[in-house]
């Protein structure tokens, strides 16, 4: 599922792959102990606020990273485990959902029931392969597929997507999108890029698809053979795709076709039939997210034979399915996935990954029982409270802009009234009585809940549209603002110390989940969410002249951040990580003037030799605190929209004339920022 312009804080392929080892104690949003009182703030804040952390928080070998997210996020997991642990108990008092959300933790749990199974549950899917005698086989098969393919890394799935998405310039409206897919590598530029790197790591990935390829029966030499052919065909198709930076512009993935249109764009490929098969006989138009990619696959298509794209659709299956498959099959896909792509030392112990893989499956079923043993009505109301407060801070702050016209300003304060503020859990939780979960059936359980999900977004076809819906579960520790919904989102999770804590005192809870409310709020406003207007419609409200405004203002922060070093001579690129540099900068100046506000007139003490505003600043950095294998770093720095920690702290407060006061720091000094980029 492809949702347009939705922006996690720490972004979704980092909260899914990355995360844990033991569940800590008692945390507090500012730890003296994380510091290195060493370094000089002006010289380099996070070392600063952070080095004590990195010294004594090592990224456990299980891990590609590690930080104050990814421990808390560890720790929630541990808080999962023990509810499904307990709802695994085969009990006659069971109620239907922990019937569902035990027995699905049990059959993946099971692994000898697994490896005793072998390839058995494979071999069905497999043998529909195998049969494929025409193109439209090719079609009966992938709209078979595509349901049970949420692939868990990229998103990815085999030959293109297909979802449910609200029209860009009709939000009201659902329709269905076709989009660039089919790739097992994380982004189109890894099939591309020539550096010696890239070369290598497309060897290890060929290595890779042979080796399942041999597990699956193949001769080495075959599999050796067979497995080119599947690096020819994603070539072909990441030729075709756009790049993650032209994605940002959310026009350019905008492209309302007739169905005829999109035929036109690839006749090999029988559309009526496919949608047919998905019951979606009736669509009529649609969004044609990325026309060239339909091209690429249309010449593709006239130039591979039949059997090239069974072998090709055999990789998918099984890249699909590995986790659900024997020991081997696990151990290889971590081996490439895990330890080449993210430098994770050690597979993780699998009660995590299952606990993982639910999150997904069923995560709003588990999240309602998380919920009720873990997150507390006061936490609920202190977090609404600040986000009002964060909110009514950027009405002040759009009303004293300076460079903004007031027919604009009026625009963004009335999108400002629009933004629907959703924390802790769904009014509403989600329904899963038509999703079957048979214990024993591990490979099962992934494809038909895989499946319900892709069919409930189907279903929103040509309905009216429902809103109140997450796209995070609560247990996620993580946050995001959905433009086309116009509503910011905070999990449970997300809403726990040390990122939050009701007892501590406003400075350390403004500094920290302060920011991050104020950061998902300026993504309304950001590059992107600009774009919008308070329905979620993609629509210029802006004069050209305040248009030309902002942009300058948003390149002095691509500037800023393209000359920061991400590893080795990987630097940061300015344009992807644009909008959540934005968001950064704006969210800690909102959290800062909301902060401001509401200790109006108290009489503040400092508290371990912190002042208060300097608490502020230290809580907002002590969130990122993070260790990462280099090898993640550069997965990161290709595909992730969001800018290393260090400069997510760094090149944030070196903006700030607050900060540089509250430090005194020295205009020549390292954490001041020539000059000052600032937006909102
Ligand atoms: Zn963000």
């Amino acid at each position: 599922m492809r949702i347009l312009a939705a922006i996690c804080v720490i972004g979704l392929v980092s909260c899914a792959m990355l995360a844990q080892s033991q569940p800590a104690t008692s945390w507090h949003v500012i730890d003296p102990a994380s510091m290195d009182k060493s370094v000089d703030p002006c010289v380099d804040f996070y070392a600063y606020s952070c080095g004590g952390w990195m010294k004594s928080n090592p990224i456990p070998a299980d891990q590609a990273a590690w930080s104050v997210y990814s421990k808390l996020q560890e720790q929630t997991r541990a808080q999962v485990r023990q509810i499904l642990e307990a709802a695994a108990v085969p009990d006659t008092q069971r109620s239907v959902v922990d019937q569902k959300i035990g027995d699905y933790y049990a059959s993946c749990m099971d692994e000898k029931g697994i490896d005793a199974a072998g390839l058995g549950p494979l071999r069905a899917d497999l043998k529909r392969i195998d049969e494929i005698a025409s193109m439209d086989d090719l079609a009966d098969y992938l709209a078979r597929f595509h349901p049970e393919d949420l692939s868990i890394y990229f998103g990815q799935s085999a030959l293109f997507s297909l979802s449910a998405e609200q029209d860009a310039t009709h939000s009201t409206e659902t329709i269905a999108a076709v989009d660039q897919g089919g790739l097992g590598l994380p982004d189109r530029d890894y099939y591309l890029k020539t550096d010696a790197r890239s070369e290598q790591l497309r060897k290890d990935y060929a290595a890779h698809v042979q080796k399942m390829f041999e597990l699956l029966g193949d001769t080495p030499e075959v599999a050796a053979a067979n497995a080119q052919i599947v690096l020819r065909i994603e070539t072909s198709l990441a030729k075709g795709a756009m790049s993650l930076i032209a994605r940002r512009d959310p026009a350019a993935v905008y492209h309302r076709m007739s169905r005829a249109e999109l035929v036109a764009l690839a006749p090999s490929f029988p559309w009526d039939r496919y949608f047919a098969d998905l019951g979606l006989s009736q669509v009529d138009s649609l969004n044609v997210a990325a026309p060239e990619f339909f091209k690429a696959m249309e010449a593709l298509l006239k130039a591979e034979k039949l059997p090239a794209w069974k072998t090709y659709l055999r990789w998918h299956q099984l890249h699909a399915q590995a986790r659900w498959l024997p020991d081997a099959f696990v151990q290889a896909d971590f081996d490439f996935y895990g330890r080449k792509l993210t430098g994770a030392r050690e597979l993780q112990p699998r009660w995590k990954r299952c606990v993982r893989f639910e999150d997904r499956a069923l995560g709003e079923a588990v999240g309602q029982a998380y919920v009720a043993r873990y997150f507390s009505g006061d936490a609920k109301q202190r977090a609404l409270k600040m986000v009002q407060s964060i909110e009514a801070a950027m009405d002040r702050d759009i009303r004293q802009l300076p460079w903004m016209s007031e027919a604009t300003k009026q625009q963004a304060l009335a999108k400002l009234k629009l933004v629907v503020n959703k924390v802790g859990y769904p009014d509403i939780w989600r329904d899963y009585s038509a999703l079957t979960i048979v214990r024993g059936d591990a490979l099962g359980n992934g494809e038909r809940s895989n499946s319900f999900e892709f069919r409930r977004q189907l279903a929103k076809i040509g309905k009216p549209l429902v809103r109140g819906e997450w796209y995070l579960t609560p247990p996620t520790v993580d946050a995001y603002y959905n433009a086309q919904m116009n509503d910011i989102n905070f999990p449970a999770g997300v809403l726990q110390p040390p990122l939050f804590d009701p007892q501590a005192d406003d400075a350390a809870n403004f500094g920290q989940t302060g920011a991050t409310i104020g950061h998902e709020l300026t993504h309304g406003f950001d590059d992107e969410g600009r774009q919008f207007d308070g329905q979620g419609n993609l629509r210029d409200w802006w004069t050209a002249a305040d248009t030309k405004e902002f942009e300058q203002r948003t390149t002095c922060i691509a500037k800023q951040y393209s000359a920061y070093t991400v590893v080795d001579d990987v630097k940061v690129n300015g344009d992807l990580t644009l909008g959540e540099n934005v968001a950064d900068l704006g969210g800690l100046l909102l959290a800062y003037s909301a902060w401001e506000e509401t200790v109006r007139g108290a009489k503040l003490k400092s508290i371990d030799e912190l002042t208060p505003a300097q608490r502020f600043f230290v809580a907002y950095a002590q969130g990122w605190c993070s260790n990462q294998r280099p090898e993640l770093q550069r997965m990161r720095a290709a595909t992730d929209a969001h800018s290393p920690e260090r400069y997510r702290t760094n090149g944030v407060v070196s903006n700030l004339p607050e900060f540089q006061k509250a430090f005194s720091c020295k205009p020549d000094a390292p954490m001041v920022h020539i000059p000052a980029c600032r937006v909102w």
